[in-house]
């Protein structure tokens, strides 16, 4: 029954994989991560999560004030790109906290911003 073995895999957030149940442990099933990710170093495991973390941000109607918080102290980090993004989304959140309208409003006032959004992968705009 290969066809059902396939059916039955399971999500690693982090390589964004489908992976047989056997690649998982149990606490990696629970957290979704798979055996290759677990063991990768935890620093790198951290920076894909943060990304995630910063990208969840832009996705949401709204960055909050505990949002702002918490990308100050990413911003902080020693990782340069997470740093890098964070700084980017907080300079985003200053300009337009509000997703409706962000792109139109970031287009006209703030190209820059814009234009590292592209650069950085945060946004997807086709024009
Ligand atoms: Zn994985």
């Amino acid at each position: 029954m290969l066809a059902a073995g396939m059916n039955m895999g399971h999500y690693c957030r982090l390589c964004g994989r489908i992976r047989p149940n056997e690649r998982f442990s149990g606490n990696g099933h629970r957290i979704h991560v798979c055996n290759d990710c677990a063991k990768m170093p935890k620093a790198d495991r951290d920076a894909i999560e943060q990304e995630e973390e910063i990208c969840g941000f832009m996705r949401q109607s709204h960055i909050s004030d505990k949002n702002i918080a918490r990308l100050r102290a990413l911003s902080a980090s020693d990782n340069s790109r997470i740093a890098d993004l964070a700084s980017l989304v907080l300079d985003v959140a200053k300009v337009k906290p509000y997703k409706k309208r962000r792109l139109k409003v970031l287009a006209r006032e703030r190209r820059d911003l814009l234009e590292a959004l592209e650069r950085t992968g945060l946004i997807h705009v086709h024009q």
